[in-house]
């Protein structure tokens, strides 16, 4: 029974690795999808027969109440909460790590086994309390800015110390579990100390890290329950955040620690001088505009998952290829609340892949562009992060719509994005403001083309 369950496991991880390379393209995303799911059910059904398992009533118990909870919330959640939900499941990820942890600790376990169980505390607590504070600021139930306060370094440095020494002294007196509650305790207030000074615009940072460290906390959980495919796939989920985080650093211009240790913008004032002034558009005129338009690239941004807009995008897109203009889409990488967020929501529309064109391959043809739509994005087309240096986010690479012949840009009301700064884009000479919920905006373009 045992070879049985450990070739299941290596088979599970081989489903494992292929649904991951599937999922590196939006064609065999889906698929992906399905043979990772397959991988995880059989890895499950595996650990269920494991001769390990003591009882079936809790863990039928918690299959039941987890399951119904977690298919309520995700029929329940709105379209536009689907990052903040991402992040609690995260978060629920690492405490399920710190618990699994805590229950591997038996009389006479061995160092290994202790340190892995500290490990497994450690990460996984730092990645609840961490994820519930990335929860808040994306849902903006807390302020996204990142909160700074002097000697910051020190605290948490003092804090690391006190994990490090709680840590060392449980695993010499293991049968003091005072040690381990210390762990438990301090990792929590880590979590939250590690996220708190990073905010606005270096927040997909922190997502894609955070995603990592519950793999690398379940990781260790596999370690301290003696669990290989746990800590396979800890080790998968761990890996390809970390991966994940170096694409976000590099999509934002920033290195890892300069994120993590420096605050968003900090020591730059925001001070960017705005010249020019706001020139509003009609939907007949924007219509005029782009009925005479040969190219057209749209810009995705939070705002069109907000507004829903991606349908009617399609079909605004499918009415200016039939008449005659070229149309592309440009995702930046950080556009949206979630990595690829612009990518699931053009997908449900059924918008063509080999439309969506990475943020270096649409800029150098931006100047060919006769008309640029923007849909709702504002920060990842902020040219301040080109053009004035005193700019949190001068040095972050974005789309230059601003090159564009016209540029039209849709968003409510002139309110800054998630990092809370001045577009210079909405002032220059070539910009109209198309004022309105973007739903509403496009579908009145539509209208007129048809
Ligand atoms: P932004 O948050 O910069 O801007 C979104 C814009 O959409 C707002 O200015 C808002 O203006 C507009 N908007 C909102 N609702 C509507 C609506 N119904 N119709 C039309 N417009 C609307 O979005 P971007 O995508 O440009 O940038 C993403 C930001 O989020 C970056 O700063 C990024 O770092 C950050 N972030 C990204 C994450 C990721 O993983 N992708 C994770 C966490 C943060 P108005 O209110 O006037 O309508």
């Amino acid at each position: 029974m045992d070879n049985l369950i450990q070739f299941a496991y290596v088979v599970s991880a081989a489903l494992f690795i292929f649904g991951l390379k599937q999922l590196g393209s939006p064609a065999t995303a889906r698929r992906g999808n399905m043979i990772s799911s397959t991988g995880m059910l059989l890895a499950i059904v595996a650990a269920l027969l494991d001769q390990g398992i003591v009882e079936y009533q809790w863990i039928v118990a918690g299959i039941i109440v987890g399951g119904a909870i977690g298919a309520a919330a995700a029929r329940m959640v709105q379209m536009t909460a689907m990052p903040e939900m991402v992040a609690l499941f995260n978060g629920f990820g690492g405490m399920a790590s710190l618990l699994v942890g805590a229950a591997a600790l038996s009389p006479g376990a061995d160092t290994f086994t202790l340190v892995t169980i500290v490990l497994s505390i450690l990460i996984g607590g730092l990645t609840f309390t961490g994820s519930l504070v990335a929860y808040g600021k994306l849902s903006e139930k807390i302020s996204s800015a990142a909160v700074l306060f002097s000697g910051q370094q020190v605290v948490n440095s003092i804090i690391v110390a006190a994990i490090l020494g709680s840590a060392v002294m449980f695993c010499m007196n293991p049968d003091n579990t005072l040690w381990l509650f210390l762990v438990i305790a301090l990792s929590l207030v880590f979590g939250v100390m590690a996220v708190i000074p990073i905010g606005g615009a270096d927040m997909p940072v922190v997502i894609s890290l955070l995603n990592s460290y519950s793999g690398l906390a379940a990781c260790a959980a596999g370690f301290a329950v003696d669990n290989n495919i746990l800590i396979v796939a800890g080790s998968l989920v761990g890996a390809s955040g970390i991966i994940l985080t170096q694409i976000m650093c590099k999509a934002m211009n920033r290195s890892l620690s300069n994120v993590l240790f420096s605050g968003f913008g900090s020591g730059k004032t925001e001070a960017t001088e705005v010249e020019g002034e706001i020139k509003p558009i009609s939907v007949e005129d924007a219509f005029y505009v782009l009925e005479a338009a040969s190219s057209v690239a749209i810009i995705p941004g939070y705002g069109m998952a907000v507004a829903q807009a991606q349908h009617v995008v399609k079909e605004l897109m499918e009415l200016l290829e039939h008449n005659g203009a070229e149309v592309n889409f440009g995702i930046h990488p950080v556009a949206g609340r979630m990595p690829g967020h612009m990518n699931v929501l053009l997908a449900e529309a059924d918008v063509p892949y080999d439309q969506l064109l990475e943020m270096d391959d649409i800029n150098p043809r931006m100047e060919t562009v006769d008309v640029a739509i923007v849909i709702g994005a504002n920060d990842v087309v902020n040219p301040a992060a080109r053009e004035v240096e005193s700019s949190p986010i001068y040095g972050m690479p974005v789309i230059n719509v601003d090159s564009a012949r016209t540029v039209f840009v849709l968003k409510r009301s002139m309110a800054s994005g998630f990092a809370g700064i001045e577009n210079p884009l909405f002032y220059k000479d070539n910009t109209r403001m198309l004022f309105g919920d973007a739903k509403e905006s496009i579908g009145g373009l539509v209208r007129e083309f048809s």
